[in-house]
């Protein structure tokens, strides 16, 4: 059996023995009908909404230790992001969870036919470590919601979030229906053993396809929400400032450690000359001059990423514009920007998820290397997550909306796309499979239960006759 060796949360694992137990706790509840009451599960969503309050100090503390996160990065998209997607659902729910009764016709005049929104009924969620409270529990809250029983198991290498979790969540929502499953890929791997309704996955994408490959044996539904490269596209039309300073703020947030960050630019030389100088001079105004010193900037989250992302600067081509330092005994990497990368890079091979924005040179062209900047995305072996493009250009946003596959995209900005309630937010391909956010994530937990209910009434039963035996060629004319 796996023993965890330094970090918090092995305090809170939970023996892979008892796995069948907790299961059949969970899933007698919800064969009970405990969670499927709309006040239950508001009643249980109100109390998560008051362990973010209660316990906003423990979250941020938590976020801090893990990766050194900003605490108002912690807050805003964590704690508050939370909070605000949690009170939509209770305002919500009552309305979502309602039947959908359908239109009598003249062949249903004597039946009623509705779509019931009923739960799956025990699933799992498996949270990733970059934004270790909101990538859990914002899934977690739509799986309350729907009525389905949670075995929540977050991401050990955020130890002490997920020690967090452990410690809050039996203090606030009823364990007979929800639980907190410590542990790493061995753990993972033996719960996965184990039946369950749905799974919900956020992680990379080699991960991703083993869960997919698990819950194929059960025929569980997943929602996988991957990573990938998503590129950023810059014309000749754009406010060189504006657009410079939004891309710094994707690629700084939380060092780069999100699944949405700008990942790398594609633009002509001309317009890389006209963006650069903006680049350090932004940095200069948010971060003075010692930008180790300042509290706003997250650390690597563990040595294993430090030496990766280090790996992919020392490994690119092309000459570093801005940055390049690192300190290891720190987790420390200078946000960065590389001009010139090649394809064949290894920076250019993988999501680099940290802080270092690769820029690759495309030919200077009428259209600006729009075609060869659709050509070099569609012939990658990855769908980007996200499609990000800076332009005026009707044209442009027209020809990459319509010829690009990628899960999300935003023009004129970063990551704004993943914070709107009202968009689903998921990948495609590569990049995932299904969606969530607002009520998307209520659907997401929620099977559509068609349902007929008919009467013995005489006219009932007339309006079907024809489809008694004897069968005769009077009833096929009919
Ligand atoms: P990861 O995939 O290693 O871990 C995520 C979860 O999977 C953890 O809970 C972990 O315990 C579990 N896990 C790890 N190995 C496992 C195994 N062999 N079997 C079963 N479970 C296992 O996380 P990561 O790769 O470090 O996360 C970063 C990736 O996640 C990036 O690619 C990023 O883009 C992606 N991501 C995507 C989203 C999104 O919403 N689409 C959000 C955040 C991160």
């Amino acid at each position: 059996m796996a023993k965890f060796n330094n970090n918090v949360y092995a305090k809170t694992y939970n023996d892979p023995e008892s796995y069948d137990e907790l299961l059949a706790r969970l899933r007698s509840s919800f064969h009970n009908g405990k969670t499927r009451s709309v006040q239950f599960r508001i009643k249980q969503l109100k109390s998560l909404l008051r362990m973010y309050i209660d316990r906003n100090d423990e979250i941020l503390e938590a976020l801090r230790m893990d990766m050194r996160k900003s605490t108002l990065e912690g807050y805003m998209y964590e704690i508050d992001l939370m909070k605000n997607d949690i009170r939509e659902t209770i305002k919500n729910l009552s309305s979502w969870s309602k039947p959908h009764w359908l239109n009598p016709n003249w062949l249903t005049i004597a039946d009623r036919g509705y779509i019931l929104k009923v739960p799956y009924g025990v699933v799992l969620v498996i949270g990733t470590w970059n934004y270790p409270f909101q990538l859990t529990l914002v899934p977690v809250a739509g799986a309350i919601a729907a009525g389905n029983c949670v075995v929540i198991k977050p991401s050990e290498i955020s130890s002490y979030s997920a020690s967090k979790i452990a410690e809050l969540i039996p203090q606030y929502l009823d364990p007979e229906c929800y639980a907190v499953v410590n542990g790493g890929s061995f753990e993972t791997d033996l719960l996965l053993d184990h039946r369950f309704d749905y799974i919900f996955y956020t992680g990379s994408i080699g991960i991703g396809r083993k869960i997919h490959a698990k819950a194929n044996k059960h025929l569980t539904p997943v929602t996988l929400e991957l990573g990938g490269k998503s590129p950023v596209f810059i014309d000749d039309t754009v406010d060189y400032a504006i657009t410079a300073k939004r891309i710094l703020w994707g690629k700084c947030m939380n060092m780069g450690q999100t699944c949405v960050a700008p990942d790398y630019i594609l633009c002509t030389q001309k317009v890389a000359s006209k963006l650069i100088p903006h680049f350090p001079a932004i940095m200069h105004e948010w971060y003075g001059d010692n930008w180790k010193a300042v509290p706003d900037l997250a650390r690597i989250v563990n040595k294993k990423h430090f030496n990766r992302v280090a790996n992919l600067i020392k490994t690119a081509s092309g000459s570093i514009i801005m940055g390049g330092e690192m300190d290891e005994s720190d987790l420390w990497i200078k946000p960065t920007i590389i001009v010139g990368v090649n394809p064949q890079d290894q920076i250019m091979n993988e999501e680099v998820f940290g802080p270092v924005l690769p820029i690759m040179i495309l030919e200077e062209s009428e259209d600006c290397g729009l075609e060869e900047a659709i050509q070099f995305i569609n012939s990658r072996p990855w769908n980007p997550l996200c499609l990000y493009c800076f332009s005026l250009s009707n044209h442009v946003r027209n020809q990459l909306q319509d010829r690009t596959q990628t899960g999300n995209m935003a023009f004129n900005d970063t990551i704004v796309q993943f914070v709107i309630d009202e968009l689903p937010f998921g990948g495609v391909g590569s990049s995932g499979m299904g969606s969530y956010h607002g009520k998307y994530t209520f659907d997401t937990f929620t099977h559509e239960r068609p349902v007929v209910l008919r009467d013995f009434s005489f006219l009932g039963d007339k309006v079907g006759l024809i489809r008694y035996p004897p069968y005769n060629k009077y009833k096929i004319n009919f």
